[in-house]
């Protein structure tokens, strides 16, 4: 049981994220409202929000972030290959590893 919860859970994460990047251009308080819930759901129940999606919000201020229009995005390759992204409406700073060969 508990396993169809958290699965139910990972597609209605993956579902807020795709309207957040739908919405985003026209209503972006909206998309901000989408990752609120979709955190919730993740802590609710226990599941992780995917890779690719958590790399699309500020983990500070909450914001559904896209790249050129309220964050910008750096690589870095000293050390280990990284990228960084600002947030633009807070200025937190994220670092992210890059994986050799994605
Ligand atoms: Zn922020």
């Amino acid at each position: 049981m508990r396993r169809i919860i958290r699965e139910i859970g990972r597609e209605r994460i993956d579902k807020l994220f795709r309207m957040a990047e739908k919405v985003f251009h026209e209503n972006p308080e909206l998309a901000d409202r989408y990752v609120e819930i979709a955190r919730k759901i993740s802590m609710k129940v226990r599941v992780r929000i995917p890779t690719k999606w958590r790399r699309r919000f500020c983990h500070k201020c909450y914001t559904f972030l896209v790249p050129g229009v309220n964050c910008h995005v750096r690589i870095r390759s000293r050390r280990s290959t990284h990228i960084v992204v600002t947030c633009h409406k807070c200025g937190n700073k994220m670092r992210y590893i890059v994986k050799r060969g994605k």
